[in-house]
């Protein structure tokens, strides 16, 4: 059977908006319709502005929709590890913001018919050896510490290919699936039911500038004016925010495999210290991802196309670790923005008088971050100040 490289999760009919054509005029420009654009328009649209979302390709056509679809609460790294490299206090308000962002993600997602779109039956981080297990009890005992849930399990427990005797896990109960390309969908038909306007194929081909009060945004068939603007590009930001040095692209690799015929995962798994996950979709097919690690310095470009060495060693992690044999049906490769400390980024561009704003960063776990980071900038543009405005970093911050 030959496999596809369009992502799973975008498999399916759409018909895109027409790109902009001509000049248009809105109180904010979003550049990017993935996550971070959507979730920041909403709150845009909250606050009574008038958006207009560009996007080069589709709605969630980036990382959001190429992704591995788990919808997961917390940073990049573990919770004990974010303490040591943050501090305990922003780890907890960075973990803490996570959860929270994590139930209105769930409210929106009723709101706009989309909840079936997520499966919340908990995520499995999963040690894979004797050293990992240590750490795997260390993070258990700062959640533990600092109130976050989180629980340990080994033996029958671990779903049955993975189990091992010295193997235990971490079952995060908040955490689940999400597939999110059906989710954007819809959040992106429900911004624009409340009058956002949504240009897709429409590329930005300059980064946003100063144009008397405001900011003129350049596309390859048009012009949006507007007072202020928001790059929520990821992997592309250093692109047109040329300050976002630090947020460097990256390339992770996917694979699907036909429906098998019954349940060899019963919630998502993160294993090897979160390098490889998988999780079992709703129609019975495996979605995994992961050994970017083996992908080595090839991985640091800002092209989607998979890797043939990481591709092969999904395979064999299939047959070995969860004894599938089913066929790859999708095999694909996303790019995200990863940032050094590792913090996202979120804020006003340095130099632009506080009228461009910027977000991106995850380091590959942007689904609930993104979120997050869309409340900073939101509050920031709309009020000035927020509350939530030291959890991650500006966007200059950080050497490359
Ligand atoms: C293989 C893989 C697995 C992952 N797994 C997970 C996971 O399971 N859970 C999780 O939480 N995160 C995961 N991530 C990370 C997550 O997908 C991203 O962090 C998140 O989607 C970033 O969202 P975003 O909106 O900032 O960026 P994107 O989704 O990349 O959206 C940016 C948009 O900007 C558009 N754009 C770029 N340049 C321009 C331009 N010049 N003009 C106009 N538009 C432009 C792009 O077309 C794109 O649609 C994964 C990522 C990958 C690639």
């Amino acid at each position: 059977m030959t496999s596809s490289s369009v992502p799973l999760w975008q498999d399916e009919p759409y018909s895109p908006r027409p790109p902009l054509q001509g000049e248009a005029r809105a109180d904010v420009c979003v550049i990017g319709a993935g996550v971070g654009g959507l979730a920041t328009a909403r709150r845009l649209l909250d606050a009574g502005l008038s958006v207009v979302v560009l996007d080069r390709a589709e709605v969630a056509s980036g990382a959001s929709g190429r992704n591995g679809g788990f919808f997961l609460a917390g940073a990049a790294p573990m919770y004990h590890d974010t303490r040591r490299l943050w501090g305990r206090e922003r780890a907890a308000a960075v973990h803490a913001a996570t959860l929270s962002a994590q139930q209105e993600v769930l409210e929106v997602a009723e709101d706009v018919g989309a909840r079936s779109c997520f499966r919340v039956d908990g995520l499995l981080r999963l040690a894979v050896d004797a050293i990992e297990a240590d750490d795997v009890r260390d993070n258990a005992a700062a959640l533990a510490e600092d109130g976050f849930p989180g629980q340990l399990v080994a033996g029958d427990d671990l779903p049955g290919p993975l189990a091992r005797p010295e193997r235990v896990g971490l079952l995060f109960p908040h955490d689940g699936s999400v597939h999110p390309v059906r989710w954007l969908r819809a959040l992106a038909d429900a911004l624009e039911s409340r009058g956002a306007r949504i240009c897709e194929h429409t590329p930005v081909v300059a980064p946003p500038a100063a144009d008397g009060d405001g900011v003129r945004v350049r596309t390859a068939s048009g012009v949006v004016r507007c007072d202020r603007a928001v790059v929520a590009v990821d992997g592309d930001l250093a692109a047109l925010v040329p300050s976002a040095g630090a947020v460097r692209p990256r390339r992770l690799n996917m694979v699907a495999t036909a429906p098998l015929g019954g349940t060899v995962l019963p919630f998502p798994v993160y294993a090897r210290h979160g390098h490889e996950y998988a999780h079992q979709t709703a129609d019975g097919r495996i979605a995994l991802g992961g050994f970017s690690d083996l992908d080595g310095d090839a991985s640091w470009t800002d092209r989607a196309e998979v890797s043939g060495p990481v591709q092969a060693r999904l395979d064999r992690w299939l047959l070995e670790e969860l004894r599938v044999g089913a066929p790859v049906t999708h095999r694909w490769a996303g790019v995200v923005g990863f940032a050094e400390d590792p913090l996202p980024r979120c804020g006003p561009v340095p130099g632009s008088a506080g009228r461009v704003f910027a977000l991106g960063g995850y380091n590959g776990t942007g689904h609930v971050q993104a979120w997050v980071a869309s409340r900073v900038v939101a509050d920031l543009l709309v009020t000035g100040a927020s509350a939530s405005a030291g959890l991650y970093a500006t966007v200059d911050a950080g050497r490359r």
